[in-house]
């Protein structure tokens, strides 16, 4: 007969290492199956790291995990073509024992990831990819993969196919993602020595600074730009949302060829040479778009089941908490010598819902709608009011300042009238709560 597993899980990205790593720490025989030629080989991010979700796994990552830079500032720019207005926060705090949020290069860091996974006893197998799950009486039994071989069996499948993954989507257990629910972004790698980093960026050793960008960069369409600091590189990537690249025809590198030429960016990777370039999607669909999460016999993880803060750029922490959460559900039930049946692994959905993970997207369930269809204001007409009313603010003309506050109040109430500005602001408030 067949080998039969306790858990298969699909996809070595961080919500599939997670649950594998947590899932064979507990001694659950499981086996991992990545299509990758090595794990991280098909993935991207910007990247940060959040490093309380990856202590809950392996508490001393930190003794060897491939970690850039830890951030001490945060930059929030919001940019029009030739200014940005921004809010930054740096703090010494930040240079702490164990610090909060760390750079990482994806291809290393996954490679670091895995190999911890089958240190802890799980098997994996790479450049294999998973074509369609096998039921039997509508109970998700096993997978089948583009190798040579039947069946493989388990007592359960975790999806951490990512947000691509058509496993689940060809089964009919999630929908594909819609266009207006995922973004695509291109990111480059500028490689400077670590010493012109320091200074571009004012930071010394292991420190690092993120840029968060929005506004007329993506020319009225939803989304956002990024710069992050690594030890020898600069990553620096766009995004918007698909729907919005088809209907204005733009295409990715335009927008991220214009955002490293604007003059707040130039300067910061001049002279660096590009070796990478990459493009994948993001989901950003927010609460309403996460689908349906088990079933008799599987479970979805990871960017697979939207799980992404859009706002705080978090998707990683969420893949890995998500991950992990599925792990303990299922050692739940495997521990109980119960059946693995959708009642059983409904605990899955319970644990996320009181988890910050739904909390999160449950909070902003009504943003990715408000951005959207605000995105020619959010992404066009307002940045540029901003920056002439900072502009009109700043600059020392003579001009009394009694004016100066009727001008900057004039031009957004001609812009978009009283009731407009109301209205944005209301939609605003009420989708941040
Ligand atoms: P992935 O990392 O996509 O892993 C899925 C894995 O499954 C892949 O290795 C794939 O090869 C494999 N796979 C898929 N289908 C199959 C199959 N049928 N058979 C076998 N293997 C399969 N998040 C952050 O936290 N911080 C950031 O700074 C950040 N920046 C980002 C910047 C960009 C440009 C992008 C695109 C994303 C960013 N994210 C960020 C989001 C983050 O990358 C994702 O949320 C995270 O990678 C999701 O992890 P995952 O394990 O669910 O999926």
């Amino acid at each position: 007969p067949a080998e039969k597993f306790d858990v298969i899980v699909v996809g070595a990205g961080p919500a599939g290492n997670s649950c594998a790593y947590t899932l064979a720490k507990r001694g659950l025989k499981v086996l991992q199956i990545e299509r990758g030629e090595y794990p991280g080989s098909k993935n991207v991010q910007g990247a940060i790291m959040y490093a309380n979700m990856l202590e809950k796994i392996i508490p001393d990552f930190r003794d060897d995990a491939p970690l850039e830079r830890h951030l001490i500032e945060q930059r929030l720019w919001y940019m029009d073509d030739s200014s940005y207005t921004g809010v930054h926060y740096r703090s010494d705090d930040f240079n702490e024992e164990a610090p909060n949020r760390y750079t990482i290069i994806r291809a290393q860091f996954d490679k670091w990831f895995s190999k911890k996974v089958q240190e802890a006893g799980a098997l994996l197998i790479l450049e294999t990819t998973v074509t369609d799950l096998c039921f039997s009486g509508g109970k998700v039994i096993g997978v089948k993969t583009d190798r040579a071989g039947g069946t493989i069996l388990a007592d359960v499948v975790v999806m951490a196919e990512g947000v691509n993954g058509v496993l689940g989507t060809k089964a009919g257990l999630r929908p594909r993602p819609k266009p207006d629910t995922v973004a695509l972004a291109v990111k480059e790698m500028h490689f400077l020595p670590s010493d012109v980093i320091e200074s571009r960026f004012n930071i010394s050793g292991d420190e690092g600074v993120v840029i968060e960008a929005a506004g007329t960069i993506t020319r009225g369409m939803a989304g956002t730009g990024f710069l992050y600091t690594n030890k020898e590189s600069i990553s620096i990537g766009i995004g918007c949302l698909v729907s919005d690249f088809a209907h204005t025809g733009l295409a990715p590198y335009e927008l991220l060829e214009t955002f490293k030429k604007h003059p707040a960016v130039a300067p910061l990777i001049a002279g660096a040479e590009v070796k990478e370039y990459a493009a994948h999607l993001i989901p950003e669909g927010g609460y309403n778009a996460v689908p349906q999460l088990f079933g008799d016999g599987w479970l979805i993880v990871g960017d697979a089941g939207q799980f992404v803060n859009a706002v705080h750029r978090e998707g990683s922490n969420l893949a890995m908490t998500t991950g992990r959460i599925a792990a303990e559900a299922i050692f739940q039930i495997k521990s109980r010598k119960d059946k693995f049946s959708a009642e059983n692994l409904s605990i899955y959905q319970k644990m996320l819902e009181s988890s910050f993970v739904m909390k999160d997207l449950k909070k902003y369930k009504r943003l990715p709608d408000f951005m959207h269809g605000a995105r020619d204001r959010l992404f066009g007409s307002y940045p540029e009011l901003v920056s002439k009313a900072a502009q009109n603010w700043f600059r020392v003309d003579g001009k009394d300042k009694k004016s100066k506050e009727k001008e900057i109040l004039r031009s957004f109430v001609k812009a978009r009238g009283v009731r407009g500005l109301a209205s944005d602001a209301w939609k605003l408030a009420r989708s941040w709560r």
